[in-house]
């Protein structure tokens, strides 16, 4: 990470001479051939009005992971995947209830359901895959590299209780994640229940109603009676048309995981959503820091399937390790891949690790201290006119960390403020940093509204002034 002020000098198409002078001329005394860190060379090019982008390096787990163009040729129509949220107590659990034991698959006798984080329904002559996990966890998580789980989310909404905390929580949620939403309002059974209410309720964050001149689907069901919960369905599926939902069938498999455990005589499982291609028994696959030979797989039935395709929940067995929630799964060609992929996961992973925290502390002792809960963690999101002022702030932000508070982004990018960036902090208790940046007129309005924190700067140090401040207040409590 050093360079020589000529290096530097070269890079900034000055003479190395004239740096030199100039920092002379401060009182510090340097040579051309002299080395310096990033932090000076930022220091001194932003006397010049350059901000600094610190070299692009190679991210070789984004590069593994990296999306092949697929011909759209190849493409064929593939199941939604549909995820239900809302608040506590409001019916996601018993409305899952309801579609899974009304909508089987066709279930050969004998078959057991298992969870395996997700399942199939029938509809028609089509299919649906519901995850499994009730609220936001399931897509928050799955989240971590980008990648995307979910293509809708059912927003559970009671008819007798109305919008709550968790409901907003859940909007937020699904709009940073840019998943469509379709209300059902749940309970329609109870004499309190109250259909327009809600409907009234939700315009506030967004969500109106068809008949009121929006464009959400808002469908009134009962997960007690199943009333409505056919046209909840039918309302999904037009969802996915209009989406256009496909993937490739013919092609390596690359999948989600859900769930991962140990299992004492299976071994490592995972319940893994296959995304793209087709899984089949006997594929190499790794998966994080785990990889081997798909052994068998089993749907959600407790049947052992040979094979499967896009939008597909199985339990793969074969992993030499159990993975984490919200890894990739990928097929491989050969055994050799399978393992260099883990094991160059294992060793980038770390380094990562370290150095995102830049933490002296083991990265065991990390882990407890953040379990524990006694190592706090200062969320930002970090927003700039250019890629590289985004890249160079988040660099020295990043360094901020010590052994009591971990800065983390949570998002970066370039361009101005916007609701979603409000919304996602708000949701994430994280501090807005814009540079050279303004909020726009609607994701202003709305961080007052929420009480979100923007701060705007044209100097980078002063951003890292503030933030070191800010994380002083976290060590010190203010009364
Ligand atoms: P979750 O916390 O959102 O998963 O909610 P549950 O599915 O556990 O439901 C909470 C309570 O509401 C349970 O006692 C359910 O029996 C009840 N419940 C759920 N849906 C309905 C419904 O449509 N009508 C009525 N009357 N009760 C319901």
């Amino acid at each position: 990470e050093k360079m020589t002020i000529r290096e530097l000098a070269e890079k900034m198409k000055m003479q190395p001479s004239e740096i030199v002078k100039n920092l002379f001329m401060k009182g510090e005394m340097y040579t051309v051939n002299q080395e310096i860190d990033y932090e000076k060379a930022e220091e001194i090019a932003l006397e010049y009005d350059i901000i600094a982008e610190p070299e692009e390096k190679v991210d070789v787990i984004a590069e593994l992971l990296k999306e092949d163009e697929e011909d759209e040729k190849d493409l064929v129509p593939r199941p939604p995947v549909v995820c239900v949220m809302g608040h506590v107590d409001h019916g996601k659990t018993s409305l899952l209830d309801y579609i899974r034991n009304t909508h089987v698959t066709d279930r050969e006798a004998g078959g057991i359901t298992q969870n395996i984080g997700a399942y199939s329904v029938k509809v028609r002559d089509r299919k649906v895959t519901f995850l499994d996990t009730p609220g936001h966890e399931a897509f928050t998580a799955m989240r971590m590299r980008g990648a995307k789980s979910t293509d809708i989310a059912v927003l559970v909404v009671a008819a007798d209780d109305g919008v709550m905390p968790q409901t907003i929580e859940a909007i937020n949620h699904a709009k940073a994640a840019g998943i469509e939403i379709i209300v059902a309002v749940n309970k329609i059974d109870k004499p309190g229940a109250n259909v327009d209410r809600v409907k009234q309720e939700l315009t506030e964050y967004g969500l109106v109603a068809e008949d009121w001149g929006g464009s959400t689907i808002f469908v009134p069901v009962s997960a007690k009676t199943g009333e409505g919960i056919d046209n909840l369905l039918d309302m999904i599926l037009l969802t996915a048309d209009i989406l256009e939902l496909k993937a490739n069938p013919n092609r390596k498999a690359r999948g989600l995981v859900l769930e991962a455990k140990l299992d004492k005589g299976k071994g490592p499982v995972a319940n893994v959503l296959i995304q793209k291609g087709t899984l089949h028994v006997g594929d190499y696959i790794a998966c994080g820091s785990a990889s081997g030979k798909v052994r068998a797989m089993m749907d959600e039935n407790s049947r052992r399937v040979k094979t499967a395709g896009p939008s597909t929940p199985v339990e793969v067995l074969g992993l030499n390790d159990v993975p984490n929630a919200g890894e990739v799964l990928v097929a491989t060609d050969t055994d050799k891949d399978a393992k260099n992929f883990a094991a160059t996961f294992i060793s980038e992973s770390k380094s990562k690790l370290l150095e995102d925290t830049k933490s002296r502390m083991s990265l065991d002792a990390l882990f407890s201290q953040i379990q524990e809960g006694s190592l706090k963690e200062l969320d930002l999101i970090v927003k700039a006119d250019v890629q590289g002022s985004v890249e160079a702030l988040k660099q020295s932000l990043l360094k901020l960390s010590n052994d009591e508070v971990v800065v983390k982004i949570i998002h970066g990018g370039v361009g101005s403020i916007t609701e979603t960036d409000v919304t996602l902090a708000a949701a994430s208790n994280a501090i807005v940093i814009g540079f050279n940046v303004r909020p726009d007129a609607t994701a202003k309005s709305m961080a007052d509204q929420e009480g979100v924190d923007i701060r705007l700067y044209k100097v980078i140090y002063q951003a890292i002034d503030d933030i070191e401040a800010a994380m002083k207040g976290m060590l010190e409590p203010i009364y």
